[in-house]
């Protein structure tokens, strides 16, 4: 978890689990996908991963719509 710095942020944002806004942790991360099957072709997707300060749900969330 030290090995990377990704951007860090504090947002309040509603938390589906404890049913009002609560202060998340904001990352935005690059994972490096497989595509599978023929192509091995591997993509960087940037997700987008907010975690809940109260309860520490995590939400990931695909940035690009590709
Ligand atoms: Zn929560």
């Amino acid at each position: 978890m030290a090995s990377q710095a990704p951007e860090t942020d504090k947002m309040v944002e509603p938390c589906a689990n404890c049913g009002r806004e609560t202060p998340h942790t904001v990352t935005v991360e690059l994972w490096t996908e497989s595509a599978g099957g023929e192509n091995a072709s591997f993509s960087r997707e940037p997700y987008r991963v907010a975690e809940c300060q109260i309860c520490g749900e995590e939400f990931v969330q695909r940035m690009s719509n590709a």
